[in-house]
C-alpha cells in the first residue's frame, strides 16, 4: 500500500510502498521479490533511518515467545514495543537492561539503533544484553546470530540501521527490581564546569543525564539540572506507594491533536520554558520518589508532542565527544548561545566505554538537541559538524536525517569494515534506506 510517511522529526516524508506481515514466510516471499526495501518499526527514529522505497512494517509481528520470570530473560518477535514489554515485565519484578527516552519503540529499532539510556556508564548499550536474534537476509535464510556465533552479523547488526536484513526475533536479559519506582536526585549546576563535576562526583549513580538551558552565557553559560536515579526498594516508598510496590497508579496522557504554527517555538519561549524549568527547582539539591514513567519518559506523558514544532518538521542534533575533548562540547554550546537557536530539549549524558562497528556510543560527553527546521539550519549544524570532526567526535544516526557522507566516513573509524559484512548478507544493496543512500553507508 502506497503511504506517506515520515519519522519523528516529520522530516523528511517520503511516499513508501508499505507491507505488514505477520508470518515469517510471507516476509521470506516478499524479500525475494523486492529490492530498495527497508525495515521500519515505530519511525521513532526522527530522520530518514527507516524510510525507503519499500517499506517493511514489523508492528504486526509482535509476539511474545517466551518470559524466564527465574532468570529474567524474554524472547520475543522483533515488533514487540518497550511499551508491551513493560506492561508484562514490571507488575513480575522485572525492568529493561536499557530504555531510550521513549517506550514507543520496538525491539528490532532498538537494536538496529543499539539504543542506549541513562545507565549506558554502568551498564552499555542494548547490544550488550542481546543473548542471540534471528536475522532474516537477503537471500532469503534466517541467522541466528550472538555474540559468539556468526559473531560478524551480530555486531553488523546491532547499529546497522537495518542493513544486515530484518531482524525477526530477539531474545535479551532483564534488570531484577522490587518496586516501580525510581528514587530520584536533581542537583542544580549553575554552569557547565559545574554540571560536569557533578556529573563525575555522581557517576556512581546507576542513571543519570542533565537538562542544559542552552541559552545562556557568561558566568550561566551552560546552567543545568542533573537528574540520578536508582530503581527504589520497598523501604523507600511512601506507605500509599507501598501498597502495590510494583503497580503504577493509572494516569491520563495529553495529545497535541494538529501541527503548531512554527512562531509558537521561538527563542522568546524557549528562553520562558528554560527560565521556568531551572527556577522550579528552588532548591540546589531535590530528593523524590517517583514512578518510573516520569523518569525514563518524561515526553511520553504528551503524545505527538512532536507536532509541536510545526509542519515544517524539526531535526534533532546528537553527537559525542571523548572525556578529553570537553573543549568541542564547550565549543558547541558557546555556537548554539551565540546563534539564538535555542532547544527545548538539550541532553546531556556521560557514555561509558564501548567497542562497536557504527553504533554511536563512545565514553565521553554525548548532548541531544532540537532544532525546528528554518531557513539557514542546514548550514549551522554543517559548522557544528566540522566542530564535532575536529574534536573526534561523531553524530548519532539515529537522529540523523541532514548529515553529508564525508563526516559519517571520517568519524566513524569503522565504517569501511561494516560495509564489508554488510555485502556479505546484503551483497547487492537490497536493503536500502534514504539514509544508506544519502551516506553511502554500504557502497
Ligand atoms: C522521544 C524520543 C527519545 C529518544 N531517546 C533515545 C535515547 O535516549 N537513546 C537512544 O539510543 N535513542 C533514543 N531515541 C531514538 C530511538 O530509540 C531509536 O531511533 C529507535 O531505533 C527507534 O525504534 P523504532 O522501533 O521506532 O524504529 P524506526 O525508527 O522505525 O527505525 C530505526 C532504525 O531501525 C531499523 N529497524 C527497525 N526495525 C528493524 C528490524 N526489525 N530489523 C532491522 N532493522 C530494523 C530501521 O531500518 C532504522 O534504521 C529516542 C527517540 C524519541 C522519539
Amino acid at each position: 500500500m502506497q503511504k506517506r510517511l515520515s519519522n519523528w522529526g516529520n522530516y523528511p516524508a517520503v511516499v513508501s510502498d508499505e507491507i505488514a506481515f505477520t508470518q515469517e514466510d510471507q516476509l521470506r516471499e516478499y524479500i525475494a521479490g523486492h529490492s530498495q526495501m527497508i525495515a521500519r518499526g515505530n519511525g521513532r527514529c526522527y530522520g530518514d533511518a527507516s524510510l525507503g522505497k519499500h517499506s517493511i512494517s514489523m508492528l504486526k509481528y509482535d509476539k511474545m515467545l517466551s518470559l524466564d520470570t527465574t532468570n529474567g530473560i524474554i524472547d520475543v518477535q522483533a515488533g514487540v514495543t518497550l511499551d508491551q514489554i513493560l506492561d508484562i515485565i514490571v507488575p513480575k519484578g522485572w525492568f529493561l537492561p536499557v530504555t531510550p527516552g521513549t517506550k514507543y519503540i520496538t525491539v528490532g529499532g532498538a537494536v538496529a539503533s543499539d539504543v542506549h539510556g541513562k545507565n549506558h556508564h554502568v551498564d552499555g548499550a542494548i547490544s550488550g544484553h542481546v543473548i542471540d536474534m534471528d536475522v532474516l537476509t537477503a537471500s532469503g535464510e534466517t541467522i541466528c546470530c550472538s555474540a559468539n556465533n556468526h559473531s560478524d552479523l551480530f555486531w553488523a547488526t546491532c547499529g546497522g540501521m537495518g542493513l544486515t536484513g530484518v531482524i525477526t526475533r530477539v531474545k535479551f536479559d532483564l534488570k531484577k527490581i522490587s518496586t516501580a519506582y525510581i528514587k530520584q536526585t536533581q542537583l542544580k549546576a549553575g554552569n557547565l564546569e559545574e554540571v560536569i563535576r557533578l556529573f563525575d562526583e555522581y557517576k556512581h549513580y546507576t542513571y543519570s543525564m542533565a537538562w542544559i538551558d542552552c541559552l545562556q552565557k557568561g558566568d550561566s553559560f551552560g546552567r543545568s539540572i542533573l537528574i540520578v536515579g536508582e530503581h527504589a526498594t520497598p523501604e523507600e516508598l511512601s506507605e500509599h506507594q507501598r501498597k502495590a510496590p510494583l503497580t503504577l497508579p493509572a494516569k491520563r496522557k495529553l495529545t497535541i491533536p494538529f501541527n503548531l504554527p512554527s512562531f509558537v517555538l521561538n527563542t522568546f519561549t524557549v528562553k520562558a520554558f528554560n527560565w521556568l524549568y531551572y527556577n522550579k527547582n528552588y532548591r540546589k539539591v531535590m530528593h523524590k520518589v517517583i514512578p518510573y514513567e516520569p523518569f525514563f519518559y518524561p515526553l511520553d506523558a504528551i503524545l505527538h508532542w512532536n507536532r509541536g514544532y510545526g509542519k515544517a518538521g524539526f531535526v534533532q542534533y546528537q553527537f559525542v565527544v571523548s572525556l578529553e575533548q570537553k573543549d568541542g562540547l564547550i565549543a558547541i554550546l558557546k555556537r548554539i548561545s551565540d546563534k539564538g537557536w535555542g532547544s527545548f530539549l538539550a541532553v546531556l549524558k556521560v557514555f561509558g566505554k564501548q567497542d562497536s562497528l557504527i553504533s554511536f556510543p563512545m565514553e565521553g560527553y554525548t548532548l541531544a538537541l532540537d532544532f525546528p527546521i528554518r531557513k539557514g539550519l542546514f548550514e549551522f549544524l554543517d559548522e557544528l559538524d566540522e566542530i564535532v570532526l575536529q574534536y573526534g567526535g561523531r553524530l548519532y544516526l539515529s537522529k540523523d536525517a541532514r548529515m553529508k557522507p564525508g563526516i559519517f566516513r571520517n568519524s566513524y573509524a569503522n565504517a569501511a569494515r561494516f560495509a564489508d559484512i554488510v555485502k556479505q548478507y546484503n551483497p547487492d544493496g537490497r536493503f536500502e534506506s534514504m539514509q544508506s543512500e544519502r551516506l553511502s553507508l554500504i557502497k
